[in-house]
């Protein structure tokens, strides 16, 4: 029997980690991997942000910070969020955390109690599902289809509420499929919310990230009265290119910012000192440099759009934002690749992996068997060779 709590030995493992952990092990071991499985920029941290850490560290910052964070970065995400969206929040209603999906921990711990329904879209990102369970809540997994771009109907929102319900969780733009919803539609999916008395917890880590002519909403904008249903979700990791620094954040009520610096103050003490200077930076400093990598994943999109159209048998949705794309693989799957048939996506990603050293995340682990996503948050050489590798295993079925 193992000694290892019933709840953990259910939880699955990260995919995205564990296929990126795969590409890694492959490539110490003497092989070209050509890696699009992990969401994380390949540019390195702006040199302004990096500056405020040295001086962080150089002024002695480098000690136990408030549990819900420095009260300059609390005050610096409030003053973002007011002159990006146009609502106020007062700094006690931001808690700083060790990366968005610690936010995300916080904000299931302190809203679900054993048996409350969160709604998840699928497909949805890997970890929203075991983070509810883990909090002893029940995800209710409601499928979206390509033809809708991904995105959830209000109809199919009526149909999932139940007494149960306790919040919607939405991403947008979403990983792992790039589309965002319109601020029509998060109206109408708001209208549902405040009817059905939800509590929306809104994913936007991604908010900065959006291409062509696509504009963004923020959740609680849509509608007057949603900011109290509301908890915001973002964080520095995507738009600033600073995954390792682990800073992320929620905007919400007081009463839940109070809740969760309370867990936070028995979980984690903090978020790391040092990193919460250098967000401030992020914040306060020259903002180009998410400009010119928002432009570099543009033409990425571009190209990942085309090679994806050229390849046989292979679709996706519209990609509005994000950096990834989310490749229907139906066609493909049920054929022999060097003798072995592949039926399933997992067996197609791992499949693409051992043959081409491409390495992209199965559809099933976001919710979504027969597809694929790729992340497109690395080099165009990169790109061009994963696709040339993808193209040719294609090709090798029967
Ligand atoms: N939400 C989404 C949709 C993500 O893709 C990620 C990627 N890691 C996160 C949250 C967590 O981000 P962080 O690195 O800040 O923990
Ligand atoms: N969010 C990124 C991804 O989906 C990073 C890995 C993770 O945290 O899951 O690939």
């Amino acid at each position: 029997m193992s000694v290892i709590s019933k709840v953990v030995q259910a939880l699955e493992p990260s995919a995205t980690i564990a296929m990126a952990t795969k590409a890694k092990e492959l490539r110490a071991a003497g092989r070209t991997v050509y890696d699009l499985s992990l969401g994380e920029p390949d540019f390195a941290t702006p040199d302004h942000i990096c500056q405020a850490a040295v001086e962080a560290m150089r002024a002695g910052h480098t000690h136990y910070t408030q549990a819900p964070g420095i009260p300059e970065l609390r005050a610096a995400v409030a003053r973002h969020y007011a002159a990006t969206h146009g609502i106020e929040y007062k700094p006690e209603q931001v808690v700083v955390s060790n990366g968005a999906k610690h936010s995300l921990h916080n904000v299931f711990t302190v809203l679900c109690d054993p048996g409350d329904e969160v709604i998840i879209p699928a497909p949805y990102w890997v970890s929203y599902a075991e983070l509810v369970r883990l909090a002893g809540g029940v995800p209710v997994i409601v499928s979206t289809t390509q033809e809708s771009n991904f995105k959830l109907l209000p109809e199919q929102l009526v149909e999932a509420v139940t007494e149960r319900t306790k919040v919607l969780l939405l991403c947008s733009p979403s990983n792992p499929t790039g589309s965002m919803y319109s601020p029509e539609e998060l109206a109408a999916l708001a209208d549902v919310a405040i009817e059905r008395d939800l509590i929306v917890v809104t994913d936007e880590i991604y908010e900065r990230l959006i291409y062509g002519d696509n504009r963004f909403a923020s959740f609680p904008t849509v509608r007057d009265g949603l900011v109290d249903r509301t908890v915001i979700v973002n964080g520095v990791s995507k738009t600033y290119a600073m995954t390792g620094w682990r800073i992320g954040w929620t905007l919400s009520t007081v009463e839940v910012a109070k809740a969760m610096s309370k867990v936070q103050s028995q979980e984690t003490s903090n978020p790391c000192s040092i990193s919460q200077y250098a967000a401030i930076a992020a914040l306060e400093g020259p903002q180009e440099c998410v400009a010119e990598m928002c432009l570099e994943f543009a033409k990425r999109r571009d190209y990942v759009t085309s090679r994806i159209a050229e390849i046989d048998g292979l679709s996706c949705g519209e990609m509005d934002g994000a950096f990834y794309a989310f490749v229907n693989i139906q066609a493909h799957l049920g054929k022999s690749y060097g003798g072995t048939t592949i039926d399933n996506s997992s067996d197609w990603c791992l499949g693409l992996l051992d043959q081409q050293g491409v390495a992209t995340v199965m559809g099933s682990a976001f919710g979504a068997e027969g597809y694929a996503r790729l992340s497109f948050a690395t080099s165009m050489d990169n790109l061009k060779a994963a696709f040339d590798g993808m193209a040719a295993f294609i090709d090798s079925a029967k």
